[in-house]
């Protein structure tokens, strides 16, 4: 049994309260398949309470003096990097990501928390000039009101912190509705956020085993002012739906399709190491990691060979263990899905690199794979594979690339490597995409705005911007003056 940190408690958290349920659910490492927890499996009556909590406790929250506001996000952020290592460990221990890596996602998580706390005090509403000389025209920028917050399993903190953290800077109260594989970490987070004193229902946490009842009471129910969700396309298309009965101000983090463009004038090395980054981070289960190479002819054997010798030295294993850097995958599905895209490139005449088997560890385990002579009739120019594929097309000219780049529904994010300045500008410009890297192979910070276009999704998170979307502005015409 893994030692599971003290900063845990296996409950809900309704209005300050730690909750029981009636059923439980267990949480498991798919590392391992042991049971870590159980934790309550709620339903619709639940989340209701978690709305009226968070409903109350708005008042008292929106006019608390802004600095207060900051001082108790500050606080937060300081407990969750004083904690960093016990929240690294859980998270890997439920999610299956190396222990850098999840130490890393902490540090990226808790950056929200520390940025907002700032931002917090720089939510200004503005005079503009009137239509009359005996008026005024005032703009105030006012919090929402209660957020619901649904998160996926693959960042299971930092998904979090990035609505929570706006959120409650705004003034706004949130009820979070984590991921059923991962909800220890989110309880963990909250924990912490009792500890500095956060009021009794500005942020509840609701876990349940299987989704759809609490969602529906999320996104209908109409003391919930905002759906910020994280997630599948899918889900995201059936919940924005939902929302529409009560017109309820959605934002929506969802699917991709990745390209990573190699030009011919592109640092070779630099951009392998930057594939290596964008591809195989949490075992390729991340929203904005590449999902197709589109690599120019005259560099494409040279790439593939390169980027070949990197993968096959990945270290495969239980994220626990020192020097792993590739986990297993979050359940049997995600590896029917990875193995479904092989079989179908490999049958339509795509070459087998390396990998493309099961891993030997058995479970979820996949070896990292590299398959060259790619083509768009296969599934993994339009499907998410969200596991350790790498698949390669080929590509010939600049015109080509941008087209092949965009031949997607999806357009979140976008990576190419080059030298030249104007193929630089006329890539990044053609490309239809919420976020384009240029000769990097990681793009997220607190400080940018994160969000894509198309079937992606719509809203940003991050930068100032993300704290604009808590918020609603409110014109008030001053007359008779
Ligand atoms: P998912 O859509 O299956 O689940 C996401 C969340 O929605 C979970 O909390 C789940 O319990 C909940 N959910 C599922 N069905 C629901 C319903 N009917 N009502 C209410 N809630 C429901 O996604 P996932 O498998 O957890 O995450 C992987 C997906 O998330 C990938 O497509 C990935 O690209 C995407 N993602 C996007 C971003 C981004 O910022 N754009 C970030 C991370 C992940």
């Amino acid at each position: 049994m893994s030692t599971l940190p003290d900063l845990l408690i296996p409950k809900a958290y309704i209005d300050g309260q730690w909750r029981s349920g009636a059923r439980q659910f267990a949480v498991t490492n798919p590392a391992s398949g042991e049971v870590l927890a159980e934790v309550p499996d709620l339903g619709a009556d639940d989340a209701r309470e978690a709305i009226a909590a968070a409903e109350a406790a708005w008042p008292a929250w929106r006019k608390r003096p802004v600095k207060e506001r900051s001082r108790l996000l500050r606080a937060w952020f300081d407990a969750i990097m004083a904690h960093q290592e016990e929240l690294a460990h859980l998270m890997t221990l439920e999610q299956g990501k190396p222990l850098a890596e999840s130490r890393g996602e902490v540090a990226y998580g808790a950056a929200f928390v520390e940025f907002y706390a700032e931002q917090a005090k720089c939510m200004a509403g503005e005079t503009l000039p009137s239509h009359g000389v005996d008026k005024r025209i005032l703009v105030f920028r006012e919090p929402i009101g209660v957020v619901a917050a649904i998160t996926p399993w693959n960042f299971p903190l930092a998904m979090i912190t990035r609505k929570c953290a706006p959120a409650l800077a705004a003034g706004c109260p949130v009820v979070i509705k984590p991921a059923e594989a991962t909800p220890l970490t989110a309880l963990a987070l909250a924990k912490l956020a009792d500890d500095v004193g956060l009021p009794a229902g500005v942020l509840n946490v609701v876990t349940a085993a299987q989704p759809a009842a609490i969602g529906e009471v999320l996104t209908t129910d109409p003391r919930v002012r905002k759906v910020s969700f994280t997630g599948s396309t899918p889900v995201g298309k059936k919940l924005l739906a939902q929302c529409a009965g009560t017109v309820k101000k959605a934002a929506m983090e969802l699917g991709g399709n990745a390209p990573f463009i190699v030009f011919d004038d592109a640092d070779l090395d630099a951009a392998v190491e930057g594939a290596i980054a964008s591809k195989f981070r949490n075992s390729g289960q991340t929203c904005v990691c590449t999902n197709r190479f589109l690599v120019q002819a005259s560099v494409y054997d040279a790439f593939v060979e390169k980027l070949a010798a990197r993968v096959v030295e990945l270290k495969v294993g239980n994220g626990l263990e020192n020097d792993v850097v590739q986990g297993p995958l979050i359940n049997a599905a995600a590896v029917d899905k990875v193995q479904a895209h092989i079989h179908d490139a490999l049958g339509k005449g795509a070459r087998l690199v390396c990998g493309g088997e099961p891993h030997a560890l058995g479970g979820t385990f996949f070896q990292p794979t590299v398959l060259a002579d790619v083509t768009p009739d296969m599934r993994v120019a339009t499907d998410e594979t969200f596991g350790p594929l790498a698949p390669v097309f080929r590509f010939d000219t600049d015109a080509e690339a941008i087209a092949m780049a965009n031949a997607t529904e999806f357009g979140l994010a976008a990576y190419f490597y080059a030298r030249d300045y104007r193929r630089i500008w006329h890539v990044m410009e053609g490309l239809e995409y919420g976020m384009v890297a240029v000769n990097e192979g990681i793009l997220s910070t607190e400080l940018a705005p994160f969000g894509g276009v198309k079937e992606s999704g719509l809203g940003r998170e991050g930068s100032h911007h993300g704290l604009d979307d808590f918020t609603e502005l409110k014109y008030v015409c001053v007359g008779g003056l």
